[in-house]
């Protein structure tokens, strides 16, 4: 089943690099068969028969691992978006503590019921300074992890 959601308020943005890790790669020898990784099952190749080879590649990782990040403050902002941009890995983090309560309900899924709401200049100034504030300590821990982070007021789209 397709879920949509729609985050529209505060959120934290920041980038991180990738890094390239040497990888064992099982692989067919016959580049035209592209029968590579989990599609070389077993010790011939499917297509032409010959045998799967292990080779020297490279798998690149984001340099800063999001999961961690999310431990690091105790599950209290989500990476709601996570997306690469060029070179680079773009992350945006949004509030997920419910205890901590939001001036709006930011998010709408399918299971919500339909809406209309004026979003003005007022509003987005109130739930950024919400944000900064109430995520302070998060957003810190945010910079100590990736350096630069940016605190946005925007909509974010996801369909899972
Ligand atoms: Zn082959």
């Amino acid at each position: 089943m397709i879920q949509t959601t729609l985050y529209a308020g505060p959120y934290a943005l920041v980038t991180c690099d990738f890094a390239e890790l040497p990888e064992q790669v099982r692989r067919c020898p016959q580049d035209s068969c592209m029968v590579i990784g989990s599609d070389a099952k077993g010790d011939y190749c499917h297509k032409c028969g010959k045998s799967i080879v292990t080779v020297e590649g490279k798998k690149e990782v984001a340099k800063v691992n999001q999961a961690a990040v999310m431990a690091a403050v105790n599950n209290a902002l989500y990476h709601r978006y996570v997306v690469r941009n060029g070179n680079q890995l773009l992350v945006s983090w949004t509030p997920a503590d419910q205890k901590r309560k939001a001036p709006r309900n930011p998010t709408w899924s399918d299971n919500s019921p339909a809406f209309c709401e004026a979003i003005t200049p007022t509003v987005i100034e109130e739930e950024v300074a919400w944000f900064r504030e109430a995520y302070v300590a998060e957003i810190r821990t945010l910079a100590e992890k990736y350096g630069e982070v940016e605190v946005h007021w925007g909509m974010i789209a996801e369909v899972a």
